[in-house]
Protein backbone atom coordinates (compact mmCIF):
# COMPACT_ATOMS: atom_id res chain seq x y z
CA UNK A 1 0.00 0.00 0.00
CA UNK A 2 1.58 3.41 -0.62
CA UNK A 3 2.11 5.81 2.24
CA UNK A 4 -1.13 8.03 0.85
CA UNK A 5 -3.22 5.40 0.56
CA UNK A 6 -2.17 4.12 4.41
CA UNK A 7 -3.06 7.85 5.35
CA UNK A 8 -6.39 7.83 3.82
CA UNK A 9 -7.55 4.65 5.59
CA UNK A 10 -6.16 5.99 9.26
CA UNK A 11 -7.73 9.69 8.78
CA UNK A 12 -11.03 7.72 7.49
CA UNK A 13 -11.28 5.50 10.86
CA UNK A 14 -10.36 8.32 12.43
CA UNK A 15 -13.46 10.69 11.20
CA UNK A 16 -15.27 7.15 11.54
CA UNK A 17 -14.39 7.49 15.24
CA UNK A 18 -15.31 10.88 15.93
CA UNK A 19 -18.69 10.52 14.22
CA UNK A 20 -18.90 7.29 16.56
CA UNK A 21 -17.79 9.46 19.74
CA UNK A 22 -20.17 12.59 18.54
CA UNK A 23 -23.64 13.80 20.05
CA UNK A 24 -24.64 15.12 17.29
CA UNK A 25 -22.29 14.79 14.12
CA UNK A 26 -23.99 15.42 10.83
CA UNK A 27 -25.77 13.07 8.68
CA UNK A 28 -22.41 12.08 6.26
CA UNK A 29 -19.12 13.57 6.93
CA UNK A 30 -17.00 13.75 3.55
CA UNK A 31 -13.34 14.23 3.51
CA UNK A 32 -11.59 16.52 0.58
CA UNK A 33 -7.89 15.30 0.02
CA UNK A 34 -6.47 18.65 -0.20
CA UNK A 35 -3.70 18.23 -2.80
CA UNK A 36 -2.41 21.86 -2.88
CA UNK A 37 1.66 21.77 -3.95
CA UNK A 38 1.26 18.20 -4.54
CA UNK A 39 2.06 16.61 -7.86
CA UNK A 40 -0.32 14.55 -9.94
CA UNK A 41 1.83 11.21 -9.37
CA UNK A 42 1.42 12.33 -5.66
CA UNK A 43 -2.64 12.62 -6.28
CA UNK A 44 -3.04 9.53 -8.16
CA UNK A 45 -1.98 7.69 -5.55
CA UNK A 46 -4.82 8.49 -3.70
CA UNK A 47 -6.82 8.21 -7.12
CA UNK A 48 -5.45 4.69 -6.96
CA UNK A 49 -6.37 3.85 -3.89
CA UNK A 50 -10.28 4.94 -4.71
CA UNK A 51 -10.55 8.41 -3.10
CA UNK A 52 -12.49 10.73 -5.50
CA UNK A 53 -13.17 14.10 -3.48
CA UNK A 54 -10.13 16.57 -3.50
CA UNK A 55 -9.54 20.07 -2.76
CA UNK A 56 -6.83 23.05 -4.38
CA UNK A 57 -6.72 26.45 -3.39
CA UNK A 58 -4.86 28.06 -6.66
CA UNK A 59 -6.91 28.20 -10.13
CA UNK A 60 -3.48 27.89 -11.79
CA UNK A 61 -2.07 25.02 -10.00
CA UNK A 62 -5.46 23.48 -10.30
CA UNK A 63 -5.50 23.69 -14.07
CA UNK A 64 -2.09 22.55 -14.58
CA UNK A 65 -2.88 19.31 -12.62
CA UNK A 66 -6.44 18.45 -13.11
CA UNK A 67 -7.82 18.34 -16.35
CA UNK A 68 -5.46 15.51 -17.20
CA UNK A 69 -6.26 13.79 -13.45
CA UNK A 70 -10.36 14.44 -14.32
CA UNK A 71 -9.83 12.19 -17.86
CA UNK A 72 -8.10 9.58 -16.98
CA UNK A 73 -10.85 9.36 -13.48
CA UNK A 74 -13.88 11.14 -15.07
CA UNK A 75 -15.87 10.87 -11.25
CA UNK A 76 -13.16 12.44 -9.47
CA UNK A 77 -14.68 15.52 -8.04
CA UNK A 78 -12.44 18.89 -7.20
CA UNK A 79 -13.69 21.40 -5.05
CA UNK A 80 -12.09 25.24 -4.88
CA UNK A 81 -11.05 25.65 -1.22
CA UNK A 82 -8.81 28.93 -1.99
CA UNK A 83 -9.59 32.67 -2.44
CA UNK A 84 -10.91 33.34 -5.75
CA UNK A 85 -10.38 36.40 -7.47
CA UNK A 86 -13.38 37.64 -9.75
CA UNK A 87 -11.35 37.19 -12.99
CA UNK A 88 -10.48 33.93 -12.13
CA UNK A 89 -14.34 33.02 -12.02
CA UNK A 90 -14.79 31.73 -15.80
CA UNK A 91 -11.72 29.11 -14.88
CA UNK A 92 -12.89 28.24 -12.00
CA UNK A 93 -16.22 27.46 -13.30
CA UNK A 94 -15.16 25.25 -16.10
CA UNK A 95 -12.94 23.26 -13.69
CA UNK A 96 -14.06 22.83 -10.16
CA UNK A 97 -17.55 21.31 -8.78
CA UNK A 98 -17.64 23.05 -5.92
CA UNK A 99 -16.35 26.39 -4.42
CA UNK A 100 -16.04 27.16 -0.89
CA UNK A 101 -14.42 30.39 -0.73
CA UNK A 102 -17.91 32.97 -1.94
CA UNK A 103 -17.39 35.93 0.60
CA UNK A 104 -18.36 39.01 -1.60
CA UNK A 105 -21.46 39.45 -3.98
CA UNK A 106 -19.38 40.30 -6.63
CA UNK A 107 -17.70 36.54 -6.89
CA UNK A 108 -21.07 35.92 -7.03
CA UNK A 109 -22.19 37.74 -9.89
CA UNK A 110 -19.35 36.66 -12.08
CA UNK A 111 -20.02 33.01 -11.05
CA UNK A 112 -23.81 33.20 -11.80
CA UNK A 113 -22.66 35.00 -15.13
CA UNK A 114 -19.99 31.98 -15.72
CA UNK A 115 -22.99 29.39 -14.81
CA UNK A 116 -24.87 30.99 -17.63
CA UNK A 117 -22.43 31.21 -20.48
CA UNK A 118 -21.18 27.62 -19.44
CA UNK A 119 -23.95 25.87 -18.00
CA UNK A 120 -22.40 24.77 -15.25
CA UNK A 121 -23.52 25.08 -11.62
CA UNK A 122 -21.04 24.61 -9.04
CA UNK A 123 -22.11 24.08 -5.23
CA UNK A 124 -21.04 27.01 -3.46
CA UNK A 125 -20.21 27.43 0.29
CA UNK A 126 -19.92 31.23 1.51
CA UNK A 127 -16.68 31.56 3.71
CA UNK A 128 -16.87 33.49 6.78
CA UNK A 129 -14.17 35.20 8.36
CA UNK A 130 -14.91 33.64 11.84
CA UNK A 131 -12.16 34.94 13.57
CA UNK A 132 -12.96 38.36 12.27
CA UNK A 133 -8.56 38.71 11.31
CA UNK A 134 -7.94 41.15 9.41
CA UNK A 135 -5.79 39.03 7.34
CA UNK A 136 -8.32 36.62 6.38
CA UNK A 137 -10.51 36.36 3.77
CA UNK A 138 -14.18 35.68 4.18
CA UNK A 139 -17.37 37.75 4.74
CA UNK A 140 -17.81 38.73 9.09
CA UNK A 141 -20.47 36.74 10.80
CA UNK A 142 -22.76 39.20 11.47
CA UNK A 143 -22.63 40.30 7.18
CA UNK A 144 -23.34 36.46 6.69
CA UNK A 145 -27.10 36.50 6.68
CA UNK A 146 -26.94 39.36 3.75
CA UNK A 147 -25.05 37.78 2.21
CA UNK A 148 -26.29 34.34 2.03
CA UNK A 149 -29.53 36.14 1.20
CA UNK A 150 -28.18 38.24 -1.63
CA UNK A 151 -26.09 34.61 -3.15
CA UNK A 152 -29.62 33.18 -3.07
CA UNK A 153 -31.45 35.85 -5.33
CA UNK A 154 -28.65 34.71 -8.09
CA UNK A 155 -30.57 31.59 -8.11
CA UNK A 156 -26.72 29.98 -7.76
CA UNK A 157 -26.65 26.72 -5.87
CA UNK A 158 -25.67 27.71 -2.38
CA UNK A 159 -25.01 25.16 0.05
CA UNK A 160 -23.45 25.99 3.28
CA UNK A 161 -20.88 28.07 4.98
CA UNK A 162 -17.51 27.35 5.25
CA UNK A 163 -14.71 28.60 7.45
CA UNK A 164 -10.85 28.74 8.76
CA UNK A 165 -10.73 29.22 12.51
CA UNK A 166 -7.40 31.25 13.72
CA UNK A 167 -4.81 28.92 13.84
CA UNK A 168 -3.49 29.80 17.56
CA UNK A 169 -6.31 29.31 19.55
CA UNK A 170 -8.78 26.75 20.31
CA UNK A 171 -11.19 25.96 16.93
CA UNK A 172 -14.11 24.41 18.87
CA UNK A 173 -16.07 28.13 19.75
CA UNK A 174 -15.36 29.17 16.15
CA UNK A 175 -16.91 25.90 14.59
CA UNK A 176 -20.08 26.10 17.50
CA UNK A 177 -20.58 29.55 15.85
CA UNK A 178 -20.18 28.63 12.00
CA UNK A 179 -22.59 25.72 12.77
CA UNK A 180 -25.50 28.38 14.42
CA UNK A 181 -24.66 30.58 11.61
CA UNK A 182 -25.36 27.59 9.16
CA UNK A 183 -28.80 26.96 10.67
CA UNK A 184 -30.03 31.02 10.61
CA UNK A 185 -29.16 30.40 7.37
CA UNK A 186 -31.10 27.19 6.60
CA UNK A 187 -27.81 25.73 4.90
CA UNK A 188 -27.22 22.03 5.42
CA UNK A 189 -23.24 21.56 5.11
CA UNK A 190 -20.48 23.32 6.93
CA UNK A 191 -16.90 22.78 5.49
CA UNK A 192 -14.74 23.14 8.57
CA UNK A 193 -11.88 21.64 10.10
CA UNK A 194 -8.53 20.70 8.93
CA UNK A 195 -5.62 17.81 10.11
CA UNK A 196 -5.13 19.20 13.23
CA UNK A 197 -8.87 19.92 14.03
CA UNK A 198 -11.14 17.82 11.90
CA UNK A 199 -12.46 15.31 14.41
CA UNK A 200 -13.40 18.65 16.70
CA UNK A 201 -15.18 19.96 13.62
CA UNK A 202 -16.71 16.77 13.23
CA UNK A 203 -18.36 17.41 16.73
CA UNK A 204 -20.02 20.49 15.84
CA UNK A 205 -21.25 18.96 12.64
CA UNK A 206 -18.97 19.20 9.84
CA UNK A 207 -20.00 17.75 6.80
CA UNK A 208 -16.89 18.53 4.53
CA UNK A 209 -13.49 18.07 6.46
CA UNK A 210 -10.62 19.58 4.39
CA UNK A 211 -7.31 17.79 5.03
CA UNK A 212 -4.03 18.22 3.33
CA UNK A 213 -0.70 17.68 5.37
CA UNK A 214 -2.33 14.58 7.43
CA UNK A 215 -2.62 12.43 3.84
CA UNK A 216 -0.35 13.73 1.52
CA UNK A 217 2.17 14.97 4.13
CA UNK A 218 4.20 18.28 4.97
CA UNK A 219 4.06 20.78 1.67
CA UNK A 220 7.52 22.40 0.07
CA UNK A 221 6.54 25.84 -0.94
CA UNK A 222 10.01 26.12 -1.96
CA UNK A 223 9.66 23.92 -5.06
CA UNK A 224 8.75 25.83 -8.49
C1 LIG B 1 -4.36 24.00 2.87
C2 LIG B 1 -5.76 24.09 3.34
C3 LIG B 1 -6.34 23.04 4.07
C4 LIG B 1 -5.59 21.79 4.49
O1 LIG B 1 -4.73 22.09 5.54
P1 LIG B 1 -3.91 20.95 6.32
O2 LIG B 1 -3.54 21.60 7.60
O3 LIG B 1 -2.73 20.64 5.46
O4 LIG B 1 -4.79 19.80 6.49
C5 LIG B 1 -7.67 23.18 4.44
N1 LIG B 1 -8.39 24.28 4.11
C6 LIG B 1 -7.86 25.30 3.42
C7 LIG B 1 -8.71 26.48 3.09
C8 LIG B 1 -6.53 25.24 3.01
O5 LIG B 1 -6.02 26.27 2.32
Amino acid sequence: MSPVAANLEYIKARIEAARQAAVAPAPATHLIAVSKTHSAEVVREALDAGHRLFGENKVQEALAKWPALKAEYPDAELHMIGGLQTNKAKEAVGLFDAIHSVDRIKLARAIASERDKQGKNPKLFVQVNIGEEPQKSGVAPRETLALVEEVRALQLDLVGLMCVPPFDLAPAPYFGLLKKLAGEAALPLLSMGMSDDFEIAIKFGATHVRVGTAIFGARDYSKP
